[in-house]
């Protein structure tokens, strides 16, 4: 791939540039628009409207992204289905896709590895390897939508990785993703997930793009966040929840938080009287999940009756509350896990 481009990244604006100072008719870029995300070819030989000069010159410059499948679970439950994907130099990732009466969502990573070191996290025990290309990120959805020949209505950018540690590289992947003249998917059908890198948030809001945010919460004051999640020392809570509430007046999208709760540690009754307090007056949704239990940590799930009963705390005080249904538990393990067993099992 040395010193190729990268084509599969280039937005329409760019390709015509690209395509033009190579001595084509800038039509041209349009088709091969379309062959790369909406017939989502992987070899330029397959592109057979153009001429075979044109085709070989392409082969010369640039290249196609093209994961490899290198492993699928299959849920018997739901139908959820857990991918690992091969990349071009070696590393792996995972992409899950989850089956809704609403339509078919897919989880991308955004990072090989993560280096926010999250202490419930199973990605982050290796750290961060590199970020992923737009083409990486869109080509996990891509070959899903090959996989199961169904077309794939949501996205959510919450798998390995912090989306806003690779912001450049989420921006155009978004541009991408929802191009009209690409798969088209829509702005709304779309959530990024961080952990709460604020300057980011803040980015991302004055873009005013109709996505949804969601902030990794996972606890209610800035002591329990900061033995949770390392990024707290940079950021405090009450930095991250103004961000949030700057989202909203900029985009008008309710925020979403995730929860994780951790039996003993996030889960008590003043958690959630805080946490109330903390988003008081906000237009948010609050996401619980149950924690994967990790081995190489201690945290286990709280048990359902504490989940219950949070919730409805959470509810007498306003709040819009969802538990997040666990999908694919029968070849579940934690996000990030698989991927870790790959390649613990090739070091092996
Ligand atoms: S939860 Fe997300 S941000 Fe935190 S370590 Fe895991 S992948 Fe990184």
């Amino acid at each position: 791939m040395d010193n190729k481009i990268d084509i599969k990244s280039l937005n329409l604006e760019e390709l015509t540039g690209f395509i033009v100072k190579n001595g084509e008719k800038a039509f041209r870029a349009k088709q091969v628009y379309q062959w790369l995300h909406v017939k989502q070819v992987d070899t330029f030989d397959e592109m057979t409207n153009l001429s075979k000069a044109f085709r070989e010159k392409l082969e010369q410059l640039c290249y196609i992204t093209d994961l490899h499948q290198e492993a699928v679970q299959i849920s018997k439950i739901d139908g959820t289905r857990k991918y690992l994907f091969l990349l071009e130099d070696g590393n792996v990732i995972e992409s899950v896709l989850m089956r809704y009466k609403h339509g078919n969502s897919v989880c991308i990573s955004s990072q090989v590895g993560c280096r926010m070191g999250c202490r419930f996290c199973a990605s982050t025990l290796d750290g961060l390897v590199r970020g992923l290309k737009p083409s990486e990120m869109l080509d996990q959805i891509y070959k899903i939508g090959k996989d199961i020949g169904e077309r794939i209505s949501n996205v959510v950018v919450m798998g390995t990785g912090e989306p806003m540690d690779n912001f450049d590289n989420l921006l155009k992947f978004i541009e991408l993703l929802t191009d009209e003249n690409g798969l088209n998917i829509s702005q709304r059908n779309l959530t990024v997930s961080t952990c709460g890198i604020v300057p980011r948030m803040r980015e991302l809001a004055d873009r005013q793009l109709a996505i949804t945010l969601a902030l990794s919460l996972h606890a209610s004051n800035q002591q329990k966040r900061l033995e949770l999640m390392p990024v707290a020392n940079k950021y405090d809570i009450h930095e991250v929840i103004d961000a949030c509430r700057y989202y909203f007046e900029k985009t008008g999208r309710r925020v979403t938080f995730e929860y994780s709760l951790v039996g003993g540690v996030n889960d008590t009754d003043e958690d959630a009287r805080e946490l109330s307090r903390l988003i008081h007056g906000m237009n948010c949704h609050v996401n619980l999940i149950p924690v994967n239990p990790i081995k190489e940590r201690n945290y286990v799930q709280s048990n359902a009756a504490v989940i219950a009963a949070f919730k409805n705390k959470l509810e007498k005080n306003g709040i819009n509350v969802t538990i997040r249904r666990e999908m694919g538990r029968d070849i579940d393990g934690a996000c990030g896990q698989l991927r870790k067993r790959y390649i613990t099992s090739k070091e092996g």
